[in-house]
């Protein structure tokens, strides 16, 4: 009998000597320092700092033996920027002033009236703004929308968008109560082509090559802001350097195994921040049924709520994929559990969403304290902050965790997107 148990422990035994000669704590700290240093300037996109964390991960990528797609490890797309030159708009024959009028628009000239064959849409007095907005802004045809005056203080921010899809039609936001009879507006924009990239690198399957498995963080952050205590960087060094680093030593530490039966898609995203885009990108590059589960890292760089050597899981209860995770760290020192931030929506707040919205088991694991994060989105987010000792041990973990998904053993149920929000 103990022959047989000696010989059963053994490939455990190797496995777990492997996995610590190839996720170490100096690798974590090599890496994390880099992607959160001040030379990066905090990650912005459309930056020169953005382009070198591309850069990085472009080199850590290759380094590990990861296969291009097209050529190339950048995943690059284009968005629109436009600023308002000038305007004029009238309805009833009464002209509006900026703080009346906003635009979505990646044309340089917009000359429209009510014969222009927009579509009409209203916002009426208190109706919810967001969901609707988002709709809007996904609209097949040029729009015009009537906004009941409660909704004055939107005006602003509307005007402010962030980069647009180049396929964007226009909308144009009015304040009105109602419906005008008549009315004309013609618009001079500055309309900029702006490039982003995602870096993404593929380990293909052995025997499964058509099934993915997905490991994902946010590269980008939010650059430079005001200064705090003569800071003015925001590092992002757990938000989100700390889950892009984790995809790097996963990426390294499975193309040393080279034994995944599925096809493993280790991707860096870019503009989380600032509404998701490179997800939004990534997902329309593939059928999202070929995506078996999606591992999305953000912030894993503190101790979670539980202490060392856990994590949690948002949307647990969307698929079983939690379950397969757990099950694979039976016996370990490492828990993993369900999402204790209900109320913040963390589920929807990271790049995991765009793909649970086709139907993905996509989640986010996370150790961040969401209550009481003392360096959350502020300046203060630096490496000296993380415990780089338990985020190498929380890497191991996500490693062992998807054992059986990468094999094919296991496969998550998929997320019923009727009863998403
Ligand atoms: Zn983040």
């Amino acid at each position: 009998m103990k022959k047989i148990l000696l010989l059963l422990a053994l490939p455990i035994l190797a496995q777990a000597q492997k996995i610590d000669k190839i996720i170490t704590r100096s690798e974590t700290e090599r890496i994390e320092t880099y992607l959160a240093s001040d030379e990066l300037a905090g990650r912005k996109p459309f930056t020169p700092g953005i382009e070198k964390a591309a850069q990085f991960i472009s080199n850590e990528f290759e380094k590990a033996g990861l296969q291009k797609t097209n050529g190339s490890y950048l995943q690059t797309f284009y968005m629109v920027k436009s600023k308002l030159n000038n305007f004029t708009a009238t309805i009833d024959g009464k002209e509006l002033d900026a703080k009346q009028v906003a635009f979505f628009t990646v044309e340089p000239t917009i000359s429209m009236d009510e014969k222009s064959g927009y579509e009409v849409a209203t916002f009426q007095k208190g109706e919810s703004f967001v969901p609707k907005i988002y709709k809007l802004m996904a609209t097949s045809k040029p729009t015009i929308v009537f906004l009941d005056e409660s909704f004055a203080r939107y005006i602003p921010a509307l005007a402010k968008n962030g980069p647009l899809n180049p396929t964007q039609k226009n909308v144009i936001f009015i304040l009105s109560n109602t419906i005008p009879t008549t009315y004309k507006v013609t618009a001079n924009h500055q309309v900029d082509k702006l490039q982003l990239s995602n870096v993404v690198g593929i380990l293909p399957g052995k025997s499964r090559p058509n099934e993915y498995v997905i490991f994902s963080g946010h590269y980008d952050h939010l650059g430079i802001g005001k200064p705090v205590q003569g800071d003015s960087i925001y590092n992002g060094a757990n938000d989100d350097a700390a889950g892009t680093t984790a995809v790097m030593m996963l990426a390294k530490y499975y193309a040393k195994k080279r034994d995944n039966e599925r096809t493993l898609i280790f991707a860096a995203f870019t503009a989380e921040e600032s509404g998701g885009h490179g997800s939004v990108y990534f997902s329309k590059q593939f059928n999202p049924d070929q995506v078996m589960a999606m591992f999305n890292l953000e912030m894993i760089g503190t101790e979670s709520k539980w202490g060392k050597n856990s994590a949690y899981i948002t949307g647990y209860e969307k698929s079983s994929m939690g379950e397969i995770l757990k099950k694979n760290l039976v016996g370990s020192q490492f828990t993993f559990y369900p999402d204790p931030y209900l109320d913040q929506n963390l589920f929807y707040r990271s790049d995991n969403a765009t793909l649970a919205e086709l139907g993905v088991p996509a989640h986010t694991i996370s150790t961040s304290k969401m209550d009481s994060e003392p360096n959350y989105h502020k300046a203060s987010d630096e490496v000296q902050t993380l415990d780089l000792d338990n985020m190498t041990e929380i890497i191991k973990a996500i490693a062992k965790s998807a054992t059986s998904i990468i094999s094919g053993q296991d496969t998550p149920s998929r997320v019923d997107t009727t009863k998403l929000k």
